[in-house]
Parts: structure tokens; C-alpha cells; sequence
């Protein structure tokens, strides 16, 4: 039998992401044991009982200690203070990873408290669900979809090489970006859309009380798409539009002129201008649909 990718694995943070990981990492044995650390105890309780780990610990330091690698799977605002606590328990030679929805805060977070010899490779696997919470987990969840490395010039490659394995065995498909190009696109692939569809739901929910009644037996209309968005994770979004500023306010100034520039095409009845993008945005979506992303 061949020897696994790695012999102590902590997960740090043991929500959708981590739990995920967890069940990845047991089913393809990538790991001779997992070393789960959260924050409250109710949530470590939930991860012994699913059986996600074989140490279980509230103390962040005491899981990286004998890990060959580190997977940060907590909000951003997290981030730094986790950093801070592990940093005198990591060895040499040990691989931190995260998977953080905003890369250039995550190498500002993580970088700067890591000791000489530790390998930094920020990743984000592009997979999830509404739900949130150790039980949510599910192996299948990163089947197919992208994750994106963003390591640093420095970064070593045999680090890069070994996280690059254990996605692909999840059964994503990885690429490498540059931290601050990665936080572009996800501005618009991802942050923006979240932004918008927080707003509908919150609009709606605004008005008054018949109206609401009618919101939701109507939603099929396009409203119940948004809804599913719009219940996400209230702290981890926070963190990524915090974390991730000056991209989503450039997306957002351009979604707003187009907004305004479709918004005078309604008011003086072009409805051309209307058809053509509607046209252009539905290919996009047959697009989506022939990359196998729908
Ligand atoms: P989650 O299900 O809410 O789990 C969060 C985990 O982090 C829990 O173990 C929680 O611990 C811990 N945590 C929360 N706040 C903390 C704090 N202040 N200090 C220490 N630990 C804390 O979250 P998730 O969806 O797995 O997201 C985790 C990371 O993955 C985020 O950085 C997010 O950007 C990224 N991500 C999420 C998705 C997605 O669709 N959800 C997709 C890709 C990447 P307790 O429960 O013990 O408090």
C-alpha cells in the first residue's frame, strides 16, 4: 500500500469547509490521523460525535503540534489571532494551508506570524452550500469544482505539489493565481452577487406585511433564487466583504453605471438595448452550463 500524502493533518475550524475536508481526507486515507480544532466546545462535541477527527482539542496550538499540514478553515477575522496562537507550536517544514474566501488578506493574516521554514500555501476551493456547522460537511461537495492556489513567489513548490494532491483527490480541479487577481474575479464571480442578492431579499423583506406574505408565494418568480443565496453565513460574509474592500467596491461601481444605463433604457422604452444584453447573458449561461459549473 502506498504511504499517505501525510501523517498529521489539523484542521482548524470544523464548519461546512473543514468537516468536508474531513470526510475527504477519510475516504481517500490522504492522512494518518486528523487533529480537529474549533472554537467552542458545543461545535468540537458535534465533530467527536460525527467521528470527523481522532484528537479533538479547543486549543489551536496543541492540533498543529506534530502536523505536517495546517488547514485554516475559520471566518477571516479569525485569521490573525489564529496565526498568533499556533505560530510557536509549528515545526519546520510544516505546510499551512487555508481556505479563505479572500487571498490577499489571508497572506496578510497568516504570513507574517509563521516561522522561518513554514510553508504558506493560501488556497480557496470555489465549492459550498448555504449551510454552515460540522454536520453540513459532505465529501462530494468539491467534486469537480475549482480550487485556486495562490502561492507566493516564495513559496515551495514540493508544499505547493502536496496540497495541490489533495484537492485533485477531492476531485477539484486546481489552478494557481496570483492573490490579488484571485480577489478580482471573485469580486464578480462571487462577492457581488452575494451583495446583490443580500439587497433583493433585504428590500422585500422591508416592505410591509402583506406585501411579504405575497414575496414568498410568489418566489418561484426569480425571488427564491436569491433567497438561497441571501442565507449564507452571516459572519463569514461580513468578514469577506470586509476583507476584501477595494475589489468589491470597483465591481460594484461598474454594476451600479450598468444598473443605471439599463435602468434609463426601461424609461425611455428601448427595448432593444434590453434584448440585446438579456441575449448576450443568457449564452453566458449556456456557457456555465457546457463548462459543467451550473
Ligand atoms: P462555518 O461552517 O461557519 O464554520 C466556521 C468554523 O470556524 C467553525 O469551526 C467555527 O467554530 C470556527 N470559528 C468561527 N469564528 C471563529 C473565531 N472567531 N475564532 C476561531 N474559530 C472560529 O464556516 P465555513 O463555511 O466552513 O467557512 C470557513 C472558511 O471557508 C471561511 O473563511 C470562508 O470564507 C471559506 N469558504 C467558505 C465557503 C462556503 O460556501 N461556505 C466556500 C469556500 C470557502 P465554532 O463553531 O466552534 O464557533
Amino acid at each position: 500500500m502506498s504511504e499517505p500524502l501525510f501523517g498529521r493533518v489539523a484542521l482548524l475550524g470544523i464548519g461546512l469547509i473543514g468537516s468536508s475536508l474531513a470526510h475527504v481526507l477519510r475516504r481517500d486515507k490522504l492522512t494518518r490521523e486528523i487533529a480537529v480544532h474549533t472554537r467552542r466546545a458545543e461545535t468540537l462535541e458535534t465533530a467527536r460525535k460525527l467521528g470527523l477527527g481522532d484528537h479533538y482539542t479547543l486549543d489551536p496550538a496543541e492540533a498543529v503540534r506534530g502536523a505536517d499540514l495546517v488547514v485554516v478553515c475559520v471566518p477571516h477575522s479569525a485569521y490573525a489571532e489564529i496565526a498568533a496562537k499556533i505560530a510557536p507550536a509549528l515545526a519546520a517544514g510544516t505546510i499551512v494551508t487555508d481556505v479563505g474566501s479572500v487571498k490577499g488578506a489571508a497572506v496578510r493574516d497568516l504570513q507574517p506570524a509563521l516561522p522561518p521554514g513554514v510553508h504558506l500555501v493560501p488556497g480557496h476551493p470555489v465549492a459550498g452550500t448555504e449551510h454552515s456547522g460540522p454536520a453540513a460537511g459532505f465529501a462530494e461537495m468539491f467534486d469537480g469544482r475549482w480550487c485556486i492556489l495562490t502561492p507566493l513567489p516564495e513559496t515551495d513548490p514540493a508544499a505547493l505539489d502536496r496540497v495541490t494532491r489533495m484537492w485533485r483527490s477531492a476531485g477539484m480541479r486546481v489552478v494557481t493565481m496570483d492573490p490579488a487577481h484571485h480577489d478580482m474575479v471573485l469580486a464578480i464571480t462571487s462577492h457581488l452577487p452575494h451583495l446583490i442578492a443580500y439587497t433583493i431579499v433585504g428590500t422585500a423583506t422591508d416592505l410591509e406585511e402583506t406585501l411579504k406574505s405575497e414575496v414568498i408565494k410568489f418566489s418561484a418568480g426569480g425571488f427564491r433564487d436569491f433567497t438561497r443565496i441571501a442565507a449564507s453565513d452571516p459572519v463569514m460574509w461580513r468578514d469577506v466583504f470586509l476583507n476584501n474592500r477595494d475589489a468589491v467596491l470597483e465591481m460594484l461601481q461598474r454594476f451600479t453605471e450598468d444598473l443605471t444605463a439599463l435602468q434609463r433604457a426601461i424609461r425611455w422604452g428601448e427595448g432593444d438595448k434590453l434584448e440585446e444584453l438579456f441575449r448576450r447573458t443568457r449564452a453566458i449561461r449556456r456557457s456555465i452550463i457546457e463548462a459543467n459549473q451550473a
